[in-house]
């Protein structure tokens, strides 16, 4: 066992505090990463606040992680200490269903075990990524391209994932329109990704500030949803729209955007239940989906893909002291676009 430092929270809307944990003892597949880096996704506000059921207290957060590879079990075979490394959303899953065997471990029939606020197979609780150091088993683990920075590359392992498998599924390209709802964190980096996939990039947002700044995204279009004007404007215009917005939307308002056959995916994960007229789905033959972040190699070929592509979050770093008034700054939509916290401070 390894004791590590971390950021807490000892009950649903507790303040962070500096605690220490055990890490377990390295197994032959294990990785133990120095954790350099740690994005702030708003899952980890809607954990920590409790939105979401069955939060398990005390709670580190943090499925953002870039680090180095500090030491290895004696059957690791992909990575060799003083590698630059990320660990995403998840730490483990059974391997062998249907799912995993397709590399599509976060539907794993096992359960997959998330970084944080769940139980490993062991049935110990799973801590997150806000911390020094970390121990994974090595299939969950994915290399950081080498021209690559660890603070620009940490908010990838869940924003760019998460923004990345639904729009190669739903096939972003050339000739396609695909809208990006909400411009946070996960909203930056899919205005970067659908436009290195080809297709022609329109944002909605409320702000009516943001516009030069997704145009430097590679926007095609940007669009304020504080104007009702935009509704009647844009009616039937897109392929796709993903929604990355972290409350309820109007569905029906959006699925009216959609030309025939378009498709609203959700990625954004509120906790309230969402409502629509099924005639908004019925009369231009529309579906509405979900997605769920992406699997590990899904994940290595996201971050080469960026690398490739020039694509980077933007990001401000931030000291362990100033997480609790970094929530409060998301919160507030405050935030350009993503913020990681610099392990070193911790
Ligand atoms: P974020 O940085 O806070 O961005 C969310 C954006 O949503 C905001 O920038 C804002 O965009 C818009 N928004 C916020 N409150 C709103 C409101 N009341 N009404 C309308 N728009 C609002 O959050 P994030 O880290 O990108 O995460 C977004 C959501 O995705 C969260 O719910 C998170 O839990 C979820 N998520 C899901 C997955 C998955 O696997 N499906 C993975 C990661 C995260 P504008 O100011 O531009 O309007
Ligand atoms: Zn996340």
């Amino acid at each position: 066992m390894c004791k590590t430092h971390v950021l807490s929270v000892s009950a649903a809307k507790a303040p962070f505090e500096k605690t220490t944990i055990e890490r377990r003892q390295l197994r032959p597949d294990d990785v133990s990463i120095d954790i350099k880096f740690s994005g702030i996704c708003h899952s980890d506000i809607h954990s920590t606040h409790g939105d979401w059921a069955g939060g398990i207290f005390p709670m580190v957060p943090g499925h953002e992680i870039a680090g180095i590879v500090k030491d290895v079990g004696g059957k690791v075979t992909k990575f060799a200490v003083g590698d630059r490394v990320g660990v995403g959303c998840y730490v483990d899953s059974c391997g062998e269903c249907e799912y995993c065997l397709r590399g599509e471990e976060q539907h794993c029939t096992k359960g997959v075990v998330a970084t944080y606020n769940s139980l490993d197979y062991d049935g110990n609780p799973t801590y997150g990524g806000y911390g020094q150091n970390i121990v994974v088993t090595e299939r969950f683990v994915v290399h950081i391209p080498d021209r690559m920075e660890l603070d620009v590359a940490s908010p990838l392992l869940c924003a760019g994932i998460t923004t990345y498998s639904p729009l190669k599924r739903w096939k972003a390209g050339p000739g396609k329109k695909v809208a990006i709802l909400g411009m946070g964190g996960l909203g930056h980096v899919a205005i970067q990704f659908a436009r290195a996939m080809g297709a022609e990039v329109s944002v909605l947002s409320r702000a009516k500030d943001k516009k030069n700044e997704a145009l430097s995204f590679g926007a095609d279009h940007y669009f304020s949803t504080i104007d009702t004007e935009t509704f009647n404007m844009l009616t039937g215009r897109f392929d796709l729209i993903l929604n990355t917005v972290s409350a309820p939307i109007d569905v029906d308002g959006y699925l009216s955007l959609l030309r025939v056959d378009g498709t609203l995916i959700n990625v954004g994960a509120p906790a309230e239940p969402s409502q629509y007229n099924v005639f908004s789905l019925i009369m231009s033959r529309r579906s509405i989906a979900g997605s769920l972040v992406g699997g590990l190699l899904e994940t290595q070929e996201m971050l080469d893909f960026a690398a490739a592509h020039g694509i980077k979050p933007q990001i401000e770093v931030i000291r362990a002291d100033q997480v609790d008034e970094a929530y409060e700054r998301i919160l507030r939509s405050d935030v350009r676009y993503r913020f990681v916290i610099d392990i070193s401070t911790l």
